[in-house]
């Protein structure tokens, strides 16, 4: 197998299990190598987080500050806190976002509400998504974030997963007791500052949304504006009136910080030059 030369080479897994999101990414930034992140971070109906990180550091560099101090201005925040040169854990905006779904559980409108926040969440960041179907996939904090296809090697699709209760809080996934749902994002980042989200799992308690559609708070169509929040690089604010804060804010609909947050990591920032390839991974077969 060839060697990648790539800036993104050389992976060292984290194996991060577990809860907010927080405070590894402040951990991770800063170290000379390239580091894969494994964030989990757990959502609505989770108790908020104890310490925001935007007042974490006071001396960080300007990039990083004015950064950080634009987004909680207009009410979001990122994923992990800026890195060095001010650049914020997100996509490739300029390249199609591909994702299998897994709802077999969910109420009968499940994919209907699926494409509906997919729909919301690609208007609002400028980004393509492709649906490549559905799958009987599990969910697994195990998952390898490459594939082998036809066409070459790729990164995983993003799973989006209804799960059913027992299968919510068992074995293999670690989602928090108190939430409802959780999203998972695959973070490689190198010492410059550049991070990447390249595949994440979305995964929904069937059991506990209140219905499907999207007219209720904790319906499955609003729950995934959350995550979906997540999946693209936002963590929780703690402003009414948006969908980003810990419990969802009790609203239907992304709120002008959650669409200020959306904007910014999406296609408007512009495109990653010399972004990850599936040939960084850790899951790339090793010769
Ligand atoms: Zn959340």
């Amino acid at each position: 197998m060839p060697v990648s030369s790539s800036r993104w080479a050389g992976a060292v897994a984290l194996g991060l299990a577990l809860t907010l999101g927080a405070g590894l990414g402040a951990a991770v930034r800063g170290e000379h190598t390239v580091v894969r992140r494994v964030t989990s971070v757990v959502t609505v109906d989770s108790k908020p987080s104890a310490t925001p990180r935007a007042n974490a550091n006071a001396a960080v560099s300007l990039p990083q500050a004015q950064v950080r101090r634009a987004a909680a201005k207009a009410g979001f925040a990122f994923l992990d806190p800026p890195g060095l040169n001010g650049e914020v854990d997100r996509w490739d905006p300029c390249v199609p976002i591909h994702y299998v779904v897994d709802v077999e559980v969910g109420p009968p409108t499940a994919a209907a509400d699926v494409a509906w926040a997919i729909g919301q969440v690609s208007r609002a960041t400028g980004m393509r998504f492709v649906d490549d179907g559905t799958t009987k996939e599990q969910p697994d904090d195990g998952r390898k974030d490459v594939r082998q296809t036809k066409a070459g090697w790729r990164w995983a699709p993003v799973l989006i997963a209804l799960v059913p209760d027992s299968v919510f809080h068992g074995k293999g996934l670690h989602a928090d007791k108190d939430s409802l749902a959780y999203t998972d994002p695959d973070i490689y980042s190198d010492s410059s500052g550049d991070a990447q989200i390249v595949t994440a799992q979305v995964v929904v308690d069937a059991d506990d949304l209140t219905d499907g559609g999207h007219d209720d708070p904790g319906a499955l169509g609003p729950t995934l504006l959350h995550e979906f929040g997540h999946l693209v690089g936002l963590d929780h604010v703690h402003r009414s009136g948006e969908i980003m804060q810990p419990d969802g804010g009790g609203v239907t609909s992304y709120g002008p910080g959650d669409l200020a947050g959306l904007h910014y990591v999406g296609r408007a920032h512009g495109c990653i030059a010399d972004a990850a390839l599936p040939t960084d991974s850790e899951d790339f077969p090793k010769s």
